[in-house]
């Protein structure tokens, strides 16, 4: 794979592929930006290497064309944080746009609107895939957050370019992947939490030939203790996925990967619950309670566990973090790998936004600015998005 730096863009037309789908809220401000802020450096080095840019992005699930999923928000704060003007162009494909990337000057920046307003998006329709590739002399594609997807300007659009790399965000994602995943210092321990196994299931067993430590929390850990014969009360578990659990333990047995999963939890009545919650042994769960947080005891235990770690690997939050009630062991795990003196790196979308209200996202080598395509890589599968590179 290209990198930027192999590139020679000056006087090109550069057309780059980021992703720059943040957060909105309802008076459609962006409430997190960290998505634009990492893909600044990659912007920044194409225009000082006298290029013009022309940049895509999708936002949100828009069914055709949506005003509330415009890029104009993010076009603005793109210009804020660059100290330049971003032209924000009416669509991402047609005439008017064909001349707006054509009349650009070296130095200048064209964001294209929303790509998913157009069907050919999501389908990787070739046609529109190839009016998207008459944009540009170069291709870079910075959107590892993507790069699960078989979308048009992921895959159908990096394949007509001779010319093409991976941004220094892309590159920067797959960098860290390979220390922590591929080539890591050992002892490597695995942090999975969440709300289903069965979502990350190819995810544990691509792990279990990696990890020599896996220590479960959320609502995950549930289906294992129940595949157990633990009784669960009413919190939040799998029971379909019981044989798969314990043939999942035994294969981790057998490989000598050693597997924690919670000794005492927090139960309360419900998601919602209010000043109720208590911490019981997972054998004590009240038949009228939800188990939602791992609880203090498995917290001491899972620190103790992590002290050895050459290299720590985190996804899914401890409890149901949202309430204020059930975070505390999210939190304690947050802090406890913060400090851990290893390499420390964390994907998922839930997981990075319980970091940042711990305000503790500095204290970590690497946060992937990804969920599913860190999960992707986490179950062992290659990227499209990133093969079309190649
Ligand atoms: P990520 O986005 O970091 O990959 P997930 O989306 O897999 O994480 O899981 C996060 C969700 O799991 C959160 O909404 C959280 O409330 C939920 N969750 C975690 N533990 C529990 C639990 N014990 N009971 C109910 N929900 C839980
Ligand atoms: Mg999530």
């Amino acid at each position: 794979m290209q990198q930027l730096s192999d590139l020679n863009c000056k006087g090109k037309r550069v057309l780059i592929r980021a992703d720059l789908n943040v957060p909105l809220n309802e008076k459609l401000e962006i409430t997190d930006d960290n998505r634009i802020k990492e893909f600044l450096p990659t912007l920044q080095a194409v225009l000082s290497q006298g290029a013009r840019a022309t940049v895509m992005s999708h936002l949100g699930e828009p069914s055709g064309i949506d005003p509330a999923l415009s890029l104009r928000p993010v076009a603005k704060r793109l210009s804020e944080l660059l100290g330049t003007d971003v032209i924000l162009a009416p669509d991402c494909v047609g005439a008017e746009v064909t001349k707006l990337a054509a009349d650009l000057k070296d130095g200048q920046v064209l964001l294209l609107e929303n790509l998913r307003f157009q069907p050919g998006e999501k389908r990787n329709d070739s046609e529109f895939a190839s009016q998207l590739a008459k944009l540009g002399d170069v291709f870079i594609s910075d959107a590892f957050a993507t790069a699960h997807r078989s979308h048009a300007s992921m895959v159908g659009v990096p394949k007509l370019f001779k010319e093409k790399a991976a941004g220094l965000l892309m590159q920067k994602e797959m960098d860290y992947y390979t220390k922590a995943l591929e080539n890591p210092r050992k002892p490597l321990c695995v942090v999975i939490g969440g709300s289903k196994v069965s979502s990350k299931l190819n995810a544990l067993v691509n792990l279990s030939s990696k990890a020599d430590k896996l220590i479960i929390g959320g609502a995950m850990a549930n289906t294992f203790l129940a595949a157990q014969g633990l009784q669960m009360g009413r919190s939040l578990y799998e029971p379909d996925l019981a044989g798969k659990a314990l043939e999942l333990l035994g294969t981790l047995a057998r490989r000598d990967c050693k597997v924690y999963l919670p000794v005492d939890v927090v139960v309360a009545p419900a998601l919602s619950s209010k000043g109720l919650g208590r911490a019981v042994p997972v054998q004590e769960i009240p038949a009228d309670t939800m188990a939602l947080d791992i609880g203090p005891a498995t917290s001491l235990l899972y620190k103790e566990a992590l002290h050895s770690a050459e290299t720590i690997v985190w996804n899914g939050p401890m409890g149901a973090y949202e309430n204020e009630e059930f975070a505390r062991g999210t939190h304690d795990m947050c802090e406890a790998i913060a400090n851990a003196h290893g390499l420390t790196v964390v994907g998922g979308g839930d997981t990075d936004a319980a970091i940042h209200h711990m305000q503790l996202a500095h204290k970590f080598s690497f946060i992937s600015t990804a969920g599913g395509a860190f999960l992707a890589l986490l179950e062992g599968n290659s990227l499209p998005g990133i093969k079309a590179l190649e």
